[in-house]
């Protein structure tokens, strides 16, 4: 089904090697999936088609690697799951002695970024394997959403996710422009700094989120398009999902979280007593903990998040 006034705009998948679907078992991941299916089964390419859930773990809600699996097989695509090497997210916490936070989002890189970049060099290596000559072509496909916060409005939609080693004309440019200034000892204008992507001399990687100017409403409406389920928490009124205890969370999300998920809200307020690390500057784990309890739990929708 096409929904009315949602036509991203769309890179030519045939482009393309192969396309990574980055799914969490959410409904921006699902839409982003509807959307994709619609655009790649036009494009002939749904073969080329990889999931990728970074597994969080225990900071995860129940069920989600599970309903990300379920989201993969449900429109017919292989499942790949990719998780940081060592301890889980609540575990690093603690032995960093340290919650991440909106300017220093440790977790994303460390849990989800990186991990993906493995997958990214098993799929190249697979293609070479069967005697692919040229440099891989990779399209890294989110369900980034510019409503979602700031940071996420100042996303492009569909961008080249360049390196220092990536052949491309651009980057070639940007590495000169850089060699030379730092040759100079003179700063390099903020337009052409070298990036830090995902792309090298084996792989050349764009980032594309085709939900990226959907509404909430536009979510929902591609979800219930879709017939694929949707996780549990959103009908206790979480307005995501991703980590239950997310630090860029609005404070109603975290005490409804605190209240369905009360044993990991007073093992974040444990890791917070022994690091003597606030989840928040502006708010902690035992003060989401004493909210909770203090307010009745209700299953209607509460705030978005707001980093
Ligand atoms: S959901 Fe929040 S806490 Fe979890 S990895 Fe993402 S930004 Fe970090």
């Amino acid at each position: 089904m096409d929904l009315p006034g949602l036509e991203p705009e769309v890179p030519d998948l045939t482009a393309y090697d192969w396309i990574i679907a980055n799914i969490s078992g959410g409904k921006d991941s699902l839409a982003m999936m509807y959307e994709l299916a619609r655009q790649a089964r036009a494009a002939n390419v749904m073969d080329r088609v990889v999931c990728v859930h970074a597994d969080l773990g225990d900071a995860e809600w129940p069920g989600t690697r599970e309903l990300a699996e379920e989201h993969a097989a449900f429109f017919g695509w292989r499942f790949e799951v990719v998780a940081r090497n060592g301890s889980g997210l609540i575990d690093r916490i603690e032995e960093r002695g340290m919650f991440p936070d909106a300017s220093n989002r440790w977790c994303t890189s460390d849990f989800k970024r990186g991990p993906v970049r493995t997958l990214m060099t098993r799929l190249v290596r697979e293609l070479l394997a069967a005697n692919h000559r040229d440099q891989v072509r990779i399209l890294n496909v989110m369900g980034l959403r510019a409503d979602e916060s700031p940071a996420r409005r100042r996303l492009l939609a569909f961008v080249h996710d360049g390196a220092r080693t990536c052949p491309c004309p651009d980057c070639r440019r940007r590495r000169t422009i850089s060699d030379e200034a730092k040759r100079n000892k003179r700063p390099v204008p903020k337009k052409d700094k070298i990036r830090h992507g995902a792309s090298n001399t084996l792989r050349h990687v764009d980032t594309w989120l085709p939900v990226h100017a959907w509404s909430t409403a536009d979510v929902w409406s591609a979800v219930w398009a879709s017939g694929a389920r949707s996780h549990p928490a959103y009908a206790a009124g979480m307005p995501r999902l991703s980590c239950v205890f997310c630090v860029l969370a609005s404070r109603p999300a975290l005490v409804r979280a605190a209240q369905l998920q009360p044993d990991l809200a007073a093992r974040y307020a444990r890791v917070e007593k022994k690091t003597g690390h606030r989840f928040r500057n502006d708010l902690t784990m035992a003060e989401i903990i004493a909210e909770a309890a203090a307010t009745p739990l209700r299953a209607t929708p509460v705030a978005c998040w707001q980093g």
